[in-house]
């Protein structure tokens, strides 16, 4: 006899979803197990800045999808899209006129990009962009940064070796040592550390493919590129005759239009997106200059393929979601939800007596406040730095914040992704919940 399935709480669901799927997720941190959580919340819906769960809790969410919805959940322009799309078939392996609309867009906001190639996930993009630098260069090693985040694949899953060592050993099980030691990992708003890897690798035989870099880096908590950081990749790059890899996956099309590229002023030779570009549903895109995009097959032999790429829903979204961007002067907007998220939580932090051991970094719609353990009131620039924080602190917080109502990143090294629709009200419900949660002194287990 079967038992009749159990959809109503989060608790059950996980139990079935342990059963049937790794760890219950389908992507680990949303298990939530870093902040001490028995099972995660299971969304049922969501609409504007408001999700909620199978228990009927609703919450206010800072999360956004990781960042791919800065117009909120739901949006009327990109529901109708979608269904539009949706009714005219979902899939046909063949070109469709939506896609060559979205590559005509980001051909046009993205400096670097005169080709586009869609994929269906960032890290689809991450490691085709990695494949033509690795194909125009001759070249099979790059240089990426410690606590930066490019997807999950074999190339990108290294971490730095010991001391003076320049090749990179696997961060998972099932990454040959072979793959990663091609990956050198340099410190993130270091540029001689860039210089001294490069170096040491081409003394031993092995010249540089490809600087790989997030703008701004969002995956150890949002890090600043320091005054002339992106602008020295560039140099360093020119120099050692190596490609300059923009990863925009979560930085494209929500720091400005047309990504960290626009903002900063520093173009690269290749560029990567994902989240934003797809309104929601799953997207990657690969984009850069002629030359070097002119080597994908069918155009050139570089092998790169995908039965759903360019998926016409997908594409019907993304154009939706990037038009309205546009149309309704999201950017302003978004860079004012920023600072007061900002505003928010440096001023409840103060007001909780944690104003010297916390800091709050944020670039645009991007913000991240950082448990520091220590009084110092300087956000990490590195990841050295942030490997410092106090994440007994943060688990805390976070499980003090999801009880009332806030929905945030479940870990340290995530942003927060401030979007259109938070409104004034979520911002004070936030600042009292974090008032309260960071006045408790933390239970040392
Ligand atoms: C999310 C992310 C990726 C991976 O994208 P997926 O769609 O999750 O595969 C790559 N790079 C950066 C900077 C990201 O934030």
């Amino acid at each position: 006899m079967t038992t009749s399935p159990d959809l109503t709480t989060s608790a059950a669901l996980f139990a079935r979803a342990t059963r049937v799927t790794p760890g219950g997720v389908n992507s680990p941190v949303r298990a939530m197990g870093s902040v001490g959580r028995t099972h995660p919340p299971f969304i049922v819906s969501g609409e504007g800045s408001r999700i909620v769960d199978a228990d009927g809790n609703s919450y206010v969410d800072w999360v956004q999808s990781w960042g791919a919805l800065p117009l909120g959940h739901a949006d009327a322009d990109v529901v109708a899209a979608i269904t539009r799309a949706a009714g005219l078939g979902s899939s046909f392996g063949a070109p469709t006129p939506a896609e060559v609309e979205l590559a005509e867009l980001i051909v046009d906001a993205v400096p670097c990009a005169e080709l586009a190639r869609f994929t269906s996930s960032g890290t689809e993009a991450t490691m085709s962009a990695l494949r033509v630098a690795r194909a125009a260069t001759g070249r099979d090693a790059f240089i990426t940064f410690d606590g930066t985040y490019h997807g999950h694949a074999d190339p990108f899953l290294a971490a730095g070796g010991s001391g003076l060592a320049t090749l990179g050993i696997p961060s998972s099980p099932g990454v040959p040592a072979a793959t990663a030691e091609l990956t050198l990992l340099a410190t993130y708003n270091d540029l001689q550390s860039v210089r001294d890897l490069a170096e040491a690798s081409a003394a031993g035989g092995r010249e540089i493919a490809a600087i790989f870099v997030e703008p701004v880096a969002a995956n150890m908590g949002v890090v600043e590129p320091a005054p002339g950081f992106l602008e020295g990749l560039r140099a360093i790059a020119d120099e050692i005759g190596a490609l300059l890899v923009f990863d925009e996956v979560i930085t494209g099309f929500r720091l400005g239009w047309g990504g960290a590229q626009v903002r900063y002023g520093v173009t690269p030779d290749l560029a990567t997106f994902g989240k934003i570009i797809g309104g929601g549903l799953p997207v990657g895109a690969f984009v850069g200059r002629r030359d070097l995009m002119s080597l994908v097959a069918p155009s050139g032999s570089v092998y790169q393929a995908g039965t759903l790429s360019g998926n016409p829903l997908a594409m019907a979204a993304g154009l939706a979601q990037l038009n309205a961007l546009r149309e309704r002067d999201a950017y302003t907007v978004l860079e004012e939800q920023g600072a007061r998220l900002e505003a928010t939580i440096a001023r409840a932090a103060d007001d909780a007596g944690a104003g010297s051991t916390t800091a709050v970094s944020r670039v645009g719609s991007l913000v991240t406040l950082f448990h520091l353990g220590v009084e110092q009131h300087l956000a990490p620039q590195n990841f050295t730095e942030a490997k410092q924080l106090d994440t007994a602190r943060f688990a805390a917080t976070h499980a003090d914040l999801l009880s009332a109502g806030q929905y945030l990143p479940a870990s340290q090294f995530e942003a927060l992704f401030a979007s259109t629709t938070h409104d004034a009200q979520m911002l004070e419900q936030l600042g009292d919940a974090l008032r309260v949660a960071l006045a408790q002194p933390v239970e040392v287990a």
